[in-house]
C-alpha cells in the first residue's frame, strides 16, 4: 500500500483528459480557471488523499504536466 502525492505544472496542461479517464482512483478533474494557453488545467479533486502515486497520469500525459510521489505506509505489527 502507498500513499501518493503529485504536482502539476497547470501552464503546460492543453485539457486533452486523458489523465482523467486514465486515473484508476479517478481524483483528477478539470479546474474552473483557463490557463495562459487557453484551457481549463486538471486538478487534484477533494478527494486527494486517495492518490496512491501510481504513476499513471504521468505516463498517459503527452505533455509531461505530472511528477509523481510514492510513500510507503507502514502498518502496524
Ligand atoms: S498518481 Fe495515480 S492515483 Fe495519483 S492522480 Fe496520478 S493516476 Fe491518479
Ligand atoms: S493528460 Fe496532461 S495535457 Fe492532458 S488533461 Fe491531463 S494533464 Fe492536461
Amino acid at each position: 500500500m502507498t500513499r501518493g502525492a503529485i504536482t502539476i505544472q497547470t501552464d503546460r496542461c492543453k485539457g486533452c483528459g486523458l489523465c482523467i479517464q486514465a486515473c484508476p482512483q479517478h481524483v483528477l478533474v478539470f479546474g474552473e480557471e483557463f490557463n495562459a494557453r487557453g484551457y481549463r488545467p486538471v486538478q487534484l479533486d477533494e478527494r486527494e488523499r486517495c492518490c496512491t502515486g501510481c504513476g499513471v497520469c504521468a505516463l498517459v500525459c503527452p505533455d509531461v504536466v505530472f511528477t509523481v510521489y510514492r510513500q510507503p505506509v507502514r502498518r502496524a505489527a
